[in-house]
Order: C-alpha cells, then sequence, then structure tokens
C-alpha cells in the first residue's frame, strides 16, 4: 500500500489562473475549507499574461453598449454555436464582476471624466474591454491575490492560523481526480520539487486548469498548457465538446525562431495598427465574409474615420472576428504575399506617437524590442497565426459548472466548453473566468454542504495506489527490465506537437486528419514505453512523460471531432468543407473515454481512446433569438428551427 499524506478539505481547486482564484474567493466566502493547487509558482498562470483587457458591457464609452448587444456580440463570434445560456450569463454578469474587482483594488486605465476606460477589440460592437494598459491580466491576478490575502488575515483573526480556511498548494501537479463510486472524492497529486505524493480529500473538486496549447508547435502558450484538466475530467468519467474549435490567433511574433508564437496583443488592432502584406496593401478589404458585410468598412477612408467617429463610419476589418483574420493571413503568406520570415505586416507606427503608442502598449513595445530589435514606434511588427486558446472544454451544466454525469466535479474558465462556441472573441475569456469561476465556486460549495457529518465520499487505498503507480511508471518502463533503451518523452512531445501543427492546425482536411490519427496511435504506444532517468526530486523529463498521457488525450478529441464535423465554422476550417452548413449549428461533438479503467491508451490501437457522439444542444430561449434580426438569423439557423 502506497504510503501519502491525506489532507482534508470542503472543496479543492485545480489551477490558480482567473478562474481558479475566484472559484476559491467564492468558496471561502461562503464559509467552506478551501484548498487551491497549482502546478507553477502562484500567480504565474496564462491569466497574468492577458493583455487586452475584460469585456463588459459598462457603456462608459459608448452609453448604446449593454448586455443585449455583448450577447448578440458573442453569439456572432461563436458562429450561433455557442451554448446560449452561458452567453446569456456571461453578458449580464460581467459589469457586475468587473465592479466588484475595482472594490477589490483593481485599478483599470480612466476616461477623461473618471469612468473606468473601455477599448474596441475585434468582433465587440463598442468599446467594452476594461484594461489596464496590455498588462490587465495582471492586475486582475494581483487583485485576486490581494482579496485572497485579505481573507486569510480575516481568518487569522478568527482561528490564528492563516491558511485554516484558504490554503494554496503551489508547485504541485494533480495527476487524477479520485473517486467513490460516481461521486467525486478528492485529488492525487505531487510536489514537483521534491516528488512526494499527497491526497486532498474533498467532495468538491472544482477544474480551473486552463488550455491545451502546448500539444501544438507553434503556440502562444506556456509549458503548463498541456490539458490537464480536459483529460482529468474524461479520466473521471466527464466529456469533452467542441474540441474540434481551436483558436489560432491572427497575431503571434513569427521571428526569431526562438520566440515563434508569443502573442502580439490584438489591443495594437484596436487601437489602430493596420496589417498588410508584402505589396504593401491592406489586404483585409478582400476577407469580409458575407455574414459582416454590413458592419465592415469596404474602404481604407471609411475604416480611417470609424476610429476618430464610430458613429458614421463602420468598422476597419482589421478587427473581424479572430479566425477571420487568422485565415486571411494565411491565405495572403500561402499566395507568396507574406514577408521575409512567413507573416504579414501589422504597423501601428503610421497611425500613434511614440510616446503613445509606448503609453498605451508599453509591453508590446518591451516585446519586440527585446527579442526581435524591431522599434514598433517606427517600423512595422511582423506577424502570423499562432495556436492560443480551445473553445472545447468540460461539458458543464451553463449554471453551475458542473460536469454532467459526475457530482461533485465543476469546471470554469478556459477548460470548461460551451461559453464561446466556435471562436472565442477577444476579452471574453477575461469575463469567463470571473463570472463562471464564482458560480463554479459557489455551487461546489453548495455540494459539499450538502454533506452530513461522517457521510462525505471516502478515497479508497486502492485508488492512490492506482494513481501513485501511474504516475511511477516513466521510472520503470518495460525496456529496462529488458535491457533495452525506453522512449525519450521530448522526442514524442515534438513530433506529437510536429503532427498537430501540420495535421490538424489552422486548415485542415480530410485525409491529413486521418494520418494525424494513424500518427496519434502511434504516438500512444511509444508514449507507453517512455522512460526517465533519475530521481523523483525536481525532474521535468519524468513531468513531462506525466503530462504526455493528457496532450495525447486531448489531441485525440481535438483531431476525431475535427474530422467528424464535415463544415467550416470558427476555429475550424476545412479546405473540403469550405462553408458553414446550418445543419451542423447545433451538433454538438461529445468526446468520452472509450475504456476509463485504462490509464494510457494501453491497448486501445488504431481504434484511439476516445469515443465520439453526436447531440443536439437546446433550441434558443425565444426572447433571446429576438435580439437578433430575422436577416440575420437566415445567415446561421435552419428553416425548421426558424419556423418554431
Ligand atoms: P489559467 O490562467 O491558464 O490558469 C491555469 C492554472 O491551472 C495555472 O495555475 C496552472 O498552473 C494550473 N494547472 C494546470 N494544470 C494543472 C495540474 N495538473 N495540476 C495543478 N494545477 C494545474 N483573454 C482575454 O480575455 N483578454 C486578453 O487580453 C487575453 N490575452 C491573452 C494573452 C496571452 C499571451 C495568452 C496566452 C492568453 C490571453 N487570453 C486573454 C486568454 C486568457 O488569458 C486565458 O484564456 C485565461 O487566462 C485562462 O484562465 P484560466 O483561469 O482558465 O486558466
Amino acid at each position: 500500500m502506497t504510503q501519502v499524506e491525506r489532507r482534508q478539505w470542503d472543496v479543492v481547486i485545480v489551477g490558480a489562473g482567473g478562474a481558479g482564484l475566484r472559484a476559491a474567493i467564492e468558496a471561502r466566502e461562503q464559509g467552506l475549507r478551501t484548498a487551491i493547487i497549482c502546478k507553477s509558482l502562484f500567480g504565474k498562470a496564462h491569466t497574468v499574461m492577458a493583455e487586452g483587457g475584460i469585456a463588459a458591457s459598462m457603456g462608459n464609452v459608448n452609453e448604446g453598449d449593454n448586455w443585449q448587444v455583448h450577447f448578440r456580440d458573442t453569439m456572432r463570434g461563436g458562429k450561433f454555436l455557442n451554448h446560449w445560456r452561458m452567453a446569456e450569463l456571461h453578458a449580464k454578469e460581467a459589469p457586475d464582476r468587473v465592479w466588484e474587482l475595482e472594490t477589490w483594488g483593481a485599478l483599470f486605465d480612466r476616461t477623461k471624466d473618471g469612468r473606468i476606460s473601455q477599448r474596441n477589440f475585434g468582433g465587440h460592437e463598442y468599446p467594452r474591454l476594461a484594461h489596464v494598459g496590455d498588462r490587465t491580466g495582471l492586475e486582475l491576478i494581483r487583485t485576486l491575490q490581494q482579496k485572497i490575502v485579505s481573507l486569510q488575515q480575516e481568518d487569522f483573526k478568527e482561528t490564528g492560523d492563516h491558511e485554516s480556511h484558504l490554503k494554496v498548494f503551489q508547485e504541485c501537479t494533480v495527476t487524477r481526480v479520485l473517486k467513490d463510486g460516481d461521486r467525486v472524492s478528492g485529488v492525487f497529486c505531487y510536489e514537483r520539487e521534491t516528488g512526494r505524493f499527497f491526497v486532498v480529500e474533498a467532495p468538491s473538486v472544482v477544474l480551473a486548469t486552463g488550455g491545451i496549447g502546448k500539444s501544438f508547435k507553434v503556440t502562444s502558450n506556456s509549458w503548463e498548457y498541456t490539458g490537464d484538466g480536459h483529460a482529468l475530467a474524461l479520466l473521471a468519467g466527464a466529456s469533452l465538446i467542441n474540441m474540434e474549435f481551436v483558436q489560432f490567433h491572427p497575431t503571434g511574433m513569427v521571428w526569431p525562431p526562438s520566440v515563434k508564437g508569443i502573442l502580439v496583443t490584438e489591443s495594437v488592432r484596436g487601437d489602430g495598427g493596420v496589417l498588410r502584406n508584402s505589396d504593401g496593401k491592406r489586404f483585409m478589404f478582400d476577407y469580409v465574409p458575407d455574414v459582416f458585410k454590413e458592419k465592415y468598412a469596404e474602404s481604407e477612408e471609411e475604416a480611417d474615420g470609424w476610429y476618430e467617429d464610430p458613429a458614421k463610419h463602420r468598422r476597419p476589418p482589421e478587427l473581424l472576428p479572430r479566425d477571420e483574420v487568422a485565415r486571411a493571413i494565411n491565405s495572403e503568406v500561402k499566395a507568396g504575399r507574406g514577408t521575409p520570415h512567413g507573416g504579414v505586416f501589422l504597423d501601428v507606427s503610421t497611425r500613434m506617437s511614440a510616446d503613445v503608442i509606448k503609453r498605451r502598449l508599453p509591453s508590446m513595445h518591451h516585446q519586440f524590442k527585446e527579442l526581435a530589435d524591431v522599434d514598433i514606434t517606427a517600423q512595422p511588427m511582423e506577424v502570423g497565426p499562432t495556436c492560443h486558446y480551445v473553445m472545447g472544454g468540460v461539458d458543464v451544466d451553463p449554471d453551475t459548472g458542473e460536469a454532467l454525469g459526475v457530482p461533485g466535479l465543476f469546471a470554469a474558465g478556459e477548460v470548461s466548453g460551451g461559453m464561446h462556441g466556435s471562436n472565442r472573441l477577444g476579452g471574453n475569456s477575461l469575463s469567463d473566468l470571473l463570472v463562471f469561476g464564482r458560480r463554479a465556486g459557489l455551487y461546489a460549495a453548495r455540494h459539499a454542504e450538502s454533506f452530513a457529518a461522517g457521510e462525505r465520499p471516502l478515497v479508497a487505498d486502492a485508488e492512490i495506489d492506482r494513481a501513485a503507480a501511474e504516475a511511477l511508471r516513466p521510472f520503470t518502463p518495460e525496456e529496462v527490465a529488458e535491457g533495452g533503451t525506453p522512449e525519450n518523452p521530448y522526442t514524442i512531445h515534438q513530433q506529437l506537437q510536429q503532427s498537430m501543427n501540420d495535421l490538424v492546425g489552422i486548415i485542415r482536411r480530410d485525409e491529413e486528419m486521418a494520418r494525424a490519427l494513424e500518427s496519434l496511435a502511434e504516438l500512444r504506444e511509444r508514449a507507453r514505453h517512455a522512460g526517465v532517468e533519475g530521481h523523483r526530486q525536481f525532474n521535468p523529463g519524468w513531468h513531462l512523460a506525466i503530462d504526455l498521457r493528457n496532450m495525447l488525450l486531448v489531441s485525440e478529441c481535438v483531431a476525431r471531432a475535427a474530422l467528424n464535423r464535415t463544415e467550416s465554422r470558427g476555429g475550424h476550417t476545412r479546405d473540403d468543407y469550405p462553408a458553414m452548413d446550418r445543419e451542423w449549428r447545433r451538433a454538438n461533438l461529445v468526446c468520452t473515454l472509450t475504456d476509463p479503467d485504462a490509464t494510457s491508451g494501453a491497448g486501445a490501437g488504431a481504434a484511439g481512446q476516445i469515443s465520439l457522439r453526436r447531440r443536439e444542444m437546446p433550441p434558443i430561449r425565444a426572447d433571446l433569438l429576438e435580439l437578433f434580426e430575422k436577416e440575420e438569423l437566415i445567415k446561421y439557423l435552419t428553416d425548421e428551427e426558424l419556423t418554431a
């Protein structure tokens, strides 16, 4: 029997980005003892890297804005595949969540009359993103951490222990959600520094682990984003939806190679940056799709006028939703009109003075100067698409965030699915984290409270043994016993990233995705034989070997769902099915684990580990449909839906 320390809490939150911290604050404010576990240092999460801002229809810069307009923009951006209830809750509650941050000490940039300033972003009809220069995520995380410290100080006054009701376990990785029958009973984790295992027992577990970008070669994501929460949910018996929709942000750095993929914030375009090809042409005017034609400018003059007088002009096409801009850039480069390093030019220097650029975009100025020796106040940037965000995630109840079919398991933030449909609008993630983080924390607390003393789900020793054996396997792969050479986890990871990039990337084709599935089957087999040397004390090779299980599971979901969906929509573009098909609008592709007892795909072969089924979404509520013109709905809904 594996001896591990067991700790008892009411609610455990996996992940300390915006969603995790907001959930933790809520659970603690409900009076529940709450533990936060995070893979990296506390405060180092993707949320901290968010640059542009938080979308909330406060109407500070344009009074025409309200939740209904935000709801409409979000549904349009997601090409009507969003779970409409989540989009509704998000649009209604986002302003309160931003105000709340301000009361907790966040210092947003101001308008001239002293209100929270809001900036333009792609797909948002009005200036809507509350921001702090281009470092909004940093301020968001700082504020949430400060709130946590203040709650810990209150607890100290009551109990004499700062960590009696809210404790952070940093640099610890969760490898399994544990269950007692159908119910969640806790999590199995290891400390990254010492390799020591421990178990946190709790009847409610909130997954807030962020994205999956590290399965792709060119990505804006950092090392932690190996799809852990997505995989943990699958392994615990939950489903994932919308996994075919991966957002390729149009503007990542393309040069030098060491920084390829690092994000260039959309604020650059929101604040006036224009995209040009190698002929100097402002090419986005050629790429406005029919569904957006009425809302976007047709000439440079009209587009430029919008910055001064948005009431009298239509928006520049550089501010189309991200999927449209990413595809356009891809086409320009493929047509031979790219920059020397395979991107296009993004220029802000001709539109704003150097002082304004340095004030509004300080991180971008610094990033290009330091990493590429480019001064963006005088020169254009070279940019191209980069894997940025996954719209797909855990299939949750829209109101509570509870994973369907797994009582006690909750998900919030990027790891949950449904909210953004086929394409997320910029700024809608930070607001999503706050709205649904709070909700998940609240309902996780209620779930934990529902158990009478002594009736909580239990963690069995056998489950701990199984989780420990799985985590230790890379130290003793079969090859070592047989005198052979084990597989190198780094090589497998590189080949996985290359396959996903080349075969399930921004433009997809039937035969390439089929090849990706074959490649994943082979990599899965090799991953079973991945081995590492050394000890459990800080051993990055071992950590990667563990993470491979998650990346392979998630990548299979992406490839299988993408192969199945025979249309193009949002973050899923097929060369062989280039049009959006109204018959697919209500379809969710639901991924589940074929054999929940298999730990690493052993024996899964080419058939894979993932089963896929198609499910229809509930019809959009009539009062929400009434927010749209019928002419617009015709573009998305089937005749049957329209008649109904
Ligand atoms: P994250 O902030 O990603 O946090 C995940 C947490 O989970 C981390 O603490 C991590 O350590 C932990 N974790 C992961 N796996 C495990 C495990 N196995 N065990 C324990 N802990 C684990 N969105 C916007 O709305 N506006 C923007 O301006 C914007 N800019 C962005 C800029 C960049 C460069 C990037 C990468 C993203 C940006 N986004 C933006 C997207 C947005 O930042 C993310 O979608 C969002 O922050 C995700 O938040 P989260 O709370 O879901 O997870």
